[in-house]
């Protein structure tokens, strides 16, 4: 077995885990593998071994694997930071963008997306951690967002996303995490147009048990599937 699969094997274990101990159904929740990096052979693999969706960071590594046919048999999803210049490369192509974090991008995305006649489904990204280094929407720039969401055209919001401060350990999160629920609990039962509270994405390898024991069904994990990644300088 390859050690892709091993880890793949690892992560589904510890999430069925994490599930089991909150009292939740483990199939609930979603394996995004974030492939950042890892060229198309391990992408294949990742999917061989049963990773739900894969998650991308950059446009054109994603474009560069795509045409590789890397993500055949399993969705896609862009994880990244979106660049409002990048929007046409990515509407259609992505089933889901995880960090949709302002209303311009949001605009943005909206305009693409009504221009081909689709309708692209995104995730708000909120900055739980009030970082400055961060983008993403503030807790209470929420409901407005919604608003305006449900009125552009050709946008599906479909939950939230964040990355909450780095943390020493993975139970500093938990507040984060769950703060994030509350978020998501309370701005879901508010009915807007074009918006349905079906997805909470959050935690990475270092703390996607701590995230899924606070309401997380979507969790988007790298390296302990496929190894620490190596940044070429
Ligand atoms: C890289 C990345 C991840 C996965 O990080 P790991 O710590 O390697 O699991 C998750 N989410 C986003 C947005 C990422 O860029």
């Amino acid at each position: 077995m390859s050690s892709i699969t091993e880890n793949v094997a690892r992560v589904r274990a510890e999430i069925e885990a994490a599930a089991l101990a909150a009292g939740r159904d483990p199939k609930e929740i979603l394996l995004v593998a974030a492939t950042k990096m890892n060229d198309a052979g391990r992408v294949r693999e990742a999917i061989a071994a049963g990773v739900d969706i894969c998650g991308e960071n950059r446009v054109q590594e994603m474009l560069e694997k795509q045409a590789q046919g890397a993500y055949e048999g399993a969705p896609l999803h862009f994880i990244g930071h979106l660049q409002k210049n990048k929007v046409k490369q990515v509407v259609g192509l992505a089933s889901l963008i995880h960090g949709v974090d302002s209303l311009s991008l949001l605009e943005a995305i909206s305009r693409e997306a009504q221009k081909r006649g689709l309708v692209q489904e995104v995730l708000l990204e909120i900055n739980i951690g009030a970082e400055p280094s961060k983008s993403g929407f503030a807790p209470e720039e929420i409901p407005a967002a919604l608003e305006a969401a449900s009125a552009f055209g050709g946008i599906s919001v479909r939950g939230l996303m964040a990355i909450p401060p780095i943390c020493h350990s993975p139970d500093e999160n938990r507040p984060f995490f769950l703060a994030m629920r509350k978020l998501f609990v309370d701005n879901g039962r508010k009915k807007y147009d074009n918006v349905s509270m079906d997805f909470l994405s959050m935690g990475m390898s270092g703390d996607y048990p701590a995230a899924i024991a606070c309401g997380a069904n979507m969790v988007r994990v790298g390296t302990a599937i496929f190894g620490a990644r190596v940044y070429h300088k």
